[in-house]
């Protein structure tokens, strides 16, 4: 995270932007601008050598208006209080946006997990387990992975606190091993919402994305898929990058083979398949017709953003521009379509996998991609409709509108407890 901007002053910022167009008072506001609560913990744990480490965790249970807090789990150095309490209010306007029902959520441990043993981080995986367990649940909040957590950690999780409560509850996680409870679909959901709102723009924009030039920033999973099932449209993908540089070439990349290629090595740069190689600046400002950033958030700050060649940017990352960055493209006319639309995939078919927790029946990939599409879609147009309405000045605007207004109405309907 750079430290230009404070993800949490982004998001207040981002309400504040919506206010202008919402019928609604400060004081409603001024709620939707802090979590209702943030749990912080100090997890003691038995290191393998015999030594006691403690480690700082949190959940942030934002807002609960519109169901249970829903949300995922970061294992990073980075991890602040004020971080996860923006992605927990981010997971409040993505899952409004996508109209499922659920409030927001976000846990994290400050740690760097390539530092410790896998029997190190099963300990403090269960020891965030059994802090969190009094306040998570099929009804409560359902926790997710996020950076640098994945079926593992959330079947360690899940086998806590089924453990710990004497039930079986597949429902208390997403994110599953599909074995244990998980979904079909739910790994290529984010990179497929992407692709989804990436071909309704283009088609609003009265552009056809067959002939257009792409660039992704971040070849992770997000990345990755979303380059291959925007490459399957016709479009030609021609700079992928992560961390270690950008590939390119002008007659598109063979995105299987790149991705094999990172597989197998580590990281993109050496594919024997690209022309030449370059910065991520570069990548982020090339000439192409649609730019994906799908790496962390700030990637695109004030000053990059005004060299920005791409007249699309659909944000597959969480936050990748910053508020500055927002209002340059926004005054340069770039039509950017927001992380809380793009990217809402992922909770999208965590959303599949706890209803068929729920019910105990399971279905089939072809179901749950046909589902994720339709309400894709069905978000995109209303996001235009709004946009086209209010008159809003940018995509961003206009869907934080339309989902302050669903959380806005559900509370006002639930009233005020005394
Ligand atoms: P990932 O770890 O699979 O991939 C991240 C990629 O970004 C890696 O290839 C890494 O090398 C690259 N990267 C890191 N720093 C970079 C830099 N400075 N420049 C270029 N590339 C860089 O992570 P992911 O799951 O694909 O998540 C990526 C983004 O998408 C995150 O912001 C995440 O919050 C968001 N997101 C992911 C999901 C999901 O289901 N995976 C859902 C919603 C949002």
């Amino acid at each position: 995270m750079s430290e230009e901007a404070n993800p949490f002053e982004s998001l207040q910022e981002q309400i504040d932007d919506a206010a202008a167009f919402l019928d609604a008072t400060p004081d409603v506001l001024e709620r939707l601008k802090h979590p209702e609560r943030v749990l912080e913990a100090n997890l003691t744990v038995e290191m393998d050598d015999g030594s006691i480490e403690v480690f700082k965790a949190f959940r942030s249970q934002y807002n609960g208006d519109r169901g249970p807090y829903k949300g995922g789990i970061r294992y990073h150095p980075g991890v602040t209080r004020d971080e996860v309490k923006a992605l927990s209010g981010w997971m409040v306007f993505k899952c409004a946006a996508v109209n499922i029902p659920y409030g927001g959520g976000k846990g994290g441990i400050v740690i760097n997990p390539v530092e410790y043993s896998m029997s190190e981080l099963e300990r403090i995986t269960r020891s965030y387990a059994k802090e969190l367990r009094p306040i998570i649940g099929e009804d409560r909040d359902i926790p997710a992975p996020d950076v640098n957590t994945g079926r593992r950690e959330m079947n360690w999780i899940k086998d806590t606190y089924e453990t710990l409560e004497n039930t079986t509850e597949p429902g208390v996680i997403t994110g599953k091993a599909i074995e244990s409870g998980g979904s079909e679909g739910r790994v290529e959901a984010t990179g497929r919402s992407v692709m989804l709102v990436a071909r309704e723009a283009f088609a609003y924009l009265g552009r056809d994305i067959a002939d257009a030039t792409v660039a992704v920033q971040g070849y992770g999973n997000a990345g990755s898929v979303a380059a291959r099932l925007i490459d399957d449209l016709g479009a030609d993908v021609v700079a992928v990058s992560d961390s270690s540089g950008a590939i390119h070439d002008p007659e598109g990349l063979d995105v299987e083979a790149a991705k094999a290629f990172k597989r197998e090595t580590g990281s993109v740069t050496g594919f024997e398949g690209a022309v030449e190689e370059f910065s991520n600046e570069e990548l982020l400002t090339m000439d192409v017709d649609l730019l994906i950033p799908a790496a962390l958030e700030n990637a695109i700050d004030g000053d990059l953003a005004r060299d920005v060649s791409a007249d699309v940017i659909v944000e597959a990352a969480n936050g990748p521009l910053t508020p500055e960055a927002d209002d340059v493209l926004t005054e340069r006319d770039v039509a950017v379509f927001p992380d809380i639309l793009a990217n809402a995939g992922g909770v999208t078919v965590s959303y599949f996998e706890w209803v068929q927790n729920r019910q105990r029946f399971y279905w089939p990939e072809s179901k749950v991609n046909d589902e994720l599409e339709r309400i894709i879609t069905d978000a995109f147009d209303e996001l235009v409709s709004v946009y086209e309405r209010n008159e809003t000045p940018n995509f961003r605007t206009a869907m934080y509108v339309v989902a302050i207004r669903r959380v806005l109405q559900a509370a006002e309907e639930g009233g005020i407890w005394p």
